[in-house]
């Protein structure tokens, strides 16, 4: 089968506690290759508009503080099923109620700081991606 591609971040929380090659070693173990990746202080801007689909929900603002608040690492993921094998090796959006060896579960401290983004569809992710890399960029 062919290979797709997700739109991961590894956010501020997992960055000040030095936990990307913790969470990239989890990513490899899976069998999803990083085929790109830089790390970024988001600007206000791009943090908003990146979670633009969120910007009716009561925590918005408290997530694009939070998006902006240190160094985060885009990356592009590639592999089988990228998106949901993806979304299963991160576990829940909340860690309370996250998988037994998942990242959130493993890392993540509350229900905003869950360490990770990673889309939720074949066609989010290819918005994502675009948000932040162009295709020369990525080298698979
Ligand atoms: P996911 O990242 O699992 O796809 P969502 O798309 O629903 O989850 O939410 C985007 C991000 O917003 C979450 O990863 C988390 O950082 C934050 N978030 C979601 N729900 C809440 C909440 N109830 N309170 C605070 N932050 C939240
Ligand atoms: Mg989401």
């Amino acid at each position: 089968m062919a290979a797709s591609r997700t739109f991961s971040i590894i956010k501020p929380d997992a960055t000040r506690r030095n936990l990307t090659g913790a969470i990239n070693s989890k990513i490899e173990e899976s069998g999803l290759r990083i085929v790109a990746q830089r790390r970024i202080h988001m600007s206000r801007e791009q943090a908003k508009a990146f979670y633009a689909v969120h910007a009716e929900r009561p925590f918005y603002n408290d997530l694009v503080d939070f998006m902006t608040s240190g160094p985060v690492v885009v990356q592009v993921l590639e592999g089988e099923k990228a998106v949901t094998a993806y979304r299963k090796i991160m576990g829940a959006t909340n860690p309370a109620d996250a998988a037994d060896g998942t990242i959130r579960k493993l890392f993540a401290e509350s229900i905003e700081a869950n360490s990770v983004h990673g889309s939720d569809s074949d066609n989010n992710a290819a918005i994502e991606i675009a948000h932040f890399f162009k295709e020369d960029d990525i080298v698979g």
